[in-house]
């Protein structure tokens, strides 16, 4: 399998090539060559597999420049830390079917592929003597995830920008008090458009890139949603066994990212396997716009109770943009350079196409607590503000399948608007329990790009002994 940019400005490569440059060098996001399609006779060879065995089978087909051993030991190690022993279950609550994405080390689903981005960069450092540093914004989970996976890794050093006082005070804490000397956290005054935007601008800086080998772990690392296409997989054979041919997924969404592996999934399983995903925002709803209005524009961003949702330009839609244009990066690139000029794009014109893939609502704070409250009092099942949106759109757009809705982080690492829903404090897991109590480390820094890239110079790792 190669990898192509989607503004078609790259030569293809290999795919830990395509780990390793994150963002394409010209302006546009890596995807494979093309996307695999498994037949009937793999699904059933798939149907009993272990999380781990599945997840070596799916990123078999995409990865063909490491061998099966290393792609077994990279699974093995990534998901040694989540707590489950099916690392992603499925719990039936009600006619709900909640897929459990938060039993990493940090509670959140992101844990499922920074765990696996992290030892696909220890591996290639490992084979070439070579260092790097990762830059990357988080709007929360991103970062502690994003920590947690490379913390005390050799040849490593990572810079996360958080938007200071604008991420829950767990997620904060999860993040600064991580003390290992390769970690640096740094707090901008801006929100976390602006630190994506800055991060943006360090990669597109070809000369800054190429001298620290920078590193990404946005969610525009590809890697980061090939290991999130397995959960969709697993979680398919999981209802299959109860009786259900056909799911469709709710997929709590801000980048895009996750709901893009469901989309890639989809494409992989046989037709109808899953059938529809929906789309599901909060209040900040430039996605849900697009799918039901062609319009994707820019709005301000608005705080609210699911912070790793508070976005406004999904950095991920360029890959579903690329599909839905047929594959012509030209018309991409275009699109793209007119979405930076004028913050619109109209694409109303492709609408029953994505009606094809998607369907999408926008979820109020106030139905995002009341749905916390509601599935607690009902079926004694705490749902966090993120996990909590998709579950009101499932219920809100549910056709005659089951609906699979991705839970995507512990209602303990959003504790405010948990306790506002159900009146009082929620339990806290021992991954979280004592964090305020713990030493911190933390640089707070403008919002400004050279500001940025001055603390990365000064802090960078620029060799190995
Ligand atoms: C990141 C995140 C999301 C959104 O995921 P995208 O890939 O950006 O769509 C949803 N919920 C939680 C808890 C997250 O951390």
């Amino acid at each position: 399998m190669r990898y192509i940019s989607t503004r078609g400005g790259i030569e293809s490569m290999v795919f830990m090539d395509a780990v390793m440059t994150g963002l394409a060098r010209d302006g546009g996001l890596i995807l494979p060559e093309t996307l695999p399609a498994i037949d009937s006779g793999k699904l059933e060879s798939w149907r009993n597999l272990s999380y781990q065995y599945l997840a070596r089978e799916i990123l078999g087909l995409f990865i063909d420049d490491l061998s099966g051993n290393e792609i077994e030991t990279l699974v093995e190690e990534s998901y040694r830390a989540f707590s489950h022993p099916q690392v992603t279950p499925v719990r039936k609550v009600g006619d709900l079917y909640i897929l459990e994405l938060f039993h990493g080390p940090t509670l959140a689903f992101k844990d499922v592929a920074l765990q696996l981005l992290g030892n696909l960069f220890a591996l290639r450092l490992q084979q070439t003597g070579s260092f790097m540093n990762i830059v990357g914004a988080t709007s929360g989970d991103t970062g502690s995830a994003a920590i947690y996976g490379v913390r005390g890794k050799e040849g490593i050093n990572i810079f996360i920008l958080h938007p200071h006082g604008r991420t829950s005070p767990v997620q904060a804490l999860q993040m600064t008090t991580v003390l290992d000397a390769n970690v640096f956290n740094i707090a901008i005054r801006g929100t976390f458009d602006d630190g994506q935007a800055i991060v943006k601008e360090l990669f597109n800086d070809l000369g800054f890139r190429d001298t620290y080998h920078l590193g990404a772990i946005n969610s525009i690392n590809w890697a980061r949603v090939l290991a999130q296409v397995v959960y969709y997989v697993y979680s398919f054979f999981k209802l299959r066994k109860a009786g259900f041919d056909s799911v469709d997924f709710s997929v709590p969404t801000g980048n895009f990212g996750d709901i893009f592996a469901g989309f890639v999934a989809k494409r992989l399983l046989p037709e109808g396997c899953i059938n529809r995903l929906i789309l599901a925002t909060n209040e900040n709803d430039i996605l849900t716009r697009f799918v039901n209005r062609g319009d994707y524009s820019i709005a301000g961003v608005r705080p609210t109770s699911s912070p790793s949702m508070d976005i406004q330009v999904a950095s991920n839609f360029e890959r579903y943009l690329y599909f839905l244009r047929d594959r012509d990066s030209a018309r991409v690139r275009s699109d793209m350079e007119e979405f930076a000029a004028s913050g619109r794009l109209d694409l109303s014109a492709l609408r029953q196409r994505v009606a094809r893939d998607f369907v999408s609502t926008s979820v109020s704070e106030e139905e995002t607590i009341a749905t916390i409250a509601d599935v607690y009092r009902e079926h004694d099942y705490l749902l966090d503000p993120h996990s909590a949106v998709g579950v009101r759109a499932a219920r809100e757009l549910a056709g005659e399948r089951p609906v699979i809705c991705l839970a995507t982080a512990h209602p303990a690492k959003f504790g405010d608007a948990v306790r506002k829903a159900i009146g009082r404090d929620v339990d806290m897991p021992p991954a979280l329990a004592g964090l305020e109590e713990r030493e911190s480390r933390c640089e707070i820094l403008d919002a400004d790009t050279d500001t940025v890239k001055n603390y990365v110079r000064e802090h960078a790792i620029t060799g190995r002994d």
